[in-house]
């Protein structure tokens, strides 16, 4: 029997906790139209109701204020390419938000990934005021955390709305709609445990909701399309569970610090990304001088080791990450940087086969398989 893979993405994606399984798997029979008024739309409109408490109680919010959508991607374009105005964006950001606005001012980032204050301040003070400021949670690449709040009280003082993709973040680090104070939030499902292809964007009560699509009066006019049940009630029950198992952070933090610890004693010289600031507890983004990500990347799949490089991979090809370039990484030591990401199913003996098989390209070894 072959091992089962050392999954260490799950910033790429998450297993499916149990609870989202059941939940999904017994909506799969609910088959009524939420929308249809007779009892077995009555009975898909229950669960998709439940599911929006669950993602409301999680966040500290009101029902009303969640838009079920077909993931953040959707929920980012709908902000992003609904918005009329002069917008700033963070250079870090995920592509589901730059590709949304290509013509956006990028917010530069300090060399540890964080959203350099100080240029805000001065482009505030500036003229043309943004009428929209985007800023992600915690970063996909390196889980540096960004002082959302900081940047909502400045964008406060020019009338600037603020949009948060806290996709990496829900789950993984407590987060309250109404401190935060932005006024649209993005979360994924899959991202947390749930299926993929389910998403919510969080409204500020009297924030309007860009249209993306129209047709139909489904989400309260917000978003038309016949609700994914199934999907729903699973993203609702794996947030719950996720919020319910916030505590096995620690664990995750201390599996990462002992992985981190072990890299530096092996190789000192192989820089951790953003390192210096405030992270997530689960991810480690390293650089491997000498060592192309691609060939890290099929030594680690050999290995039965699952990780990724820091930006999509087309056609065989990795680009070089543009988070790591925005944080002033030279293209070359970009393309030397993968991320392990750690997660509820992680294990001590995960993190040694990655380390067995980091160690031997960190030497300079040849690449083999494992038995
Ligand atoms: N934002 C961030 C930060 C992400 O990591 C991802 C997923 N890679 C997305 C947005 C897109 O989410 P989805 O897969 O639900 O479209």
């Amino acid at each position: 029997m072959p091992r089962p893979p050392a999954y260490l993405d799950y910033n790429a994606t998450t297993p499916l906790r149990p609870a989202a399984r059941d939940a999904l798997t017994a909506a799969l029979d609910v088959y009524g139209n939420p929308s249809s008024v007779h009892g077995a739309g009555r009975a898909a409109r229950r669960l998709v109701e439940d599911a929006r408490g669950q993602v409301a109680a999680v966040l500290g919010t009101l029902p009303a204020q969640i838009v079920f959508t077909g993931g953040a991607t959707e929920a980012n374009n709908t902000v992003l390419a609904g918005t009329d105005g002069v917008i700033l964006v963070a250079a870090t950001e995920h592509d589901s938000v730059l590709a949304a606005v290509p013509e956006a001012e990028r917010i530069p980032v300090t060399a540890d990934g964080v959203v350099d204050l100080a240029w805000l301040d001065d482009r505030l003070a500036g003229s043309a005021a943004p009428s929209l400021i985007a800023v992600q949670a915690v970063n996909n690449e390196t889980g540096v955390i960004q002082p959302v709040t900081d940047i909502v009280a400045r964008a406060r003082t020019v009338g600037a709305r603020v949009h948060c993709d806290a996709v990496q973040a829900v789950g993984r680090m407590a987060m309250d709609f109404d401190t935060l104070g932005v006024d649209y939030l993005s979360l994924s499902a899959h991202k947390l445990g749930g299926p993929k292809g389910v998403g919510a964007l969080v409204v500020r009560d009297g924030v309007p909701v860009p249209k993306l699509m129209t047709g139909g009066g489904q989400e309260r006019r917000r978003r038309a399309g016949t609700e994914n049940v199934p999907a729903i009630a699973g993203f609702g029950a794996a947030i719950a569970d996720a919020a319910a198992s916030l505590t096995d952070g620690d664990r995750i933090r201390g599996l990462r610090e002992r992985l981190e610890t072990a890299l530096r004693a092996r190789r000192p010289d192989a820089p951790i990304y953003g390192a210096a600031a405030d992270r997530v507890a689960n991810t480690v983004c390293v650089g491997l001088p000498g060592v192309r990500s691609e060939t890290q990347l099929m030594a680690f799949d050999l290995d039965g080791v699952a990780v990724s490089a820091g930006a999509a991979c087309s056609s065989g090809k990795i680009a070089a990450s543009h988070v790591l370039l925005a944080m002033g990484v030279p293209v070359d030591a970009a393309g030397e940087a993968i991320r392990a990401s750690l997660g509820w199913g992680t294990t001590e003996d995960d993190l040694d086969r990655f380390l067995t098989t980091w160690t031997r390209l960190a030497a300079g070894g040849p690449s083999r398989r494992v038995a």
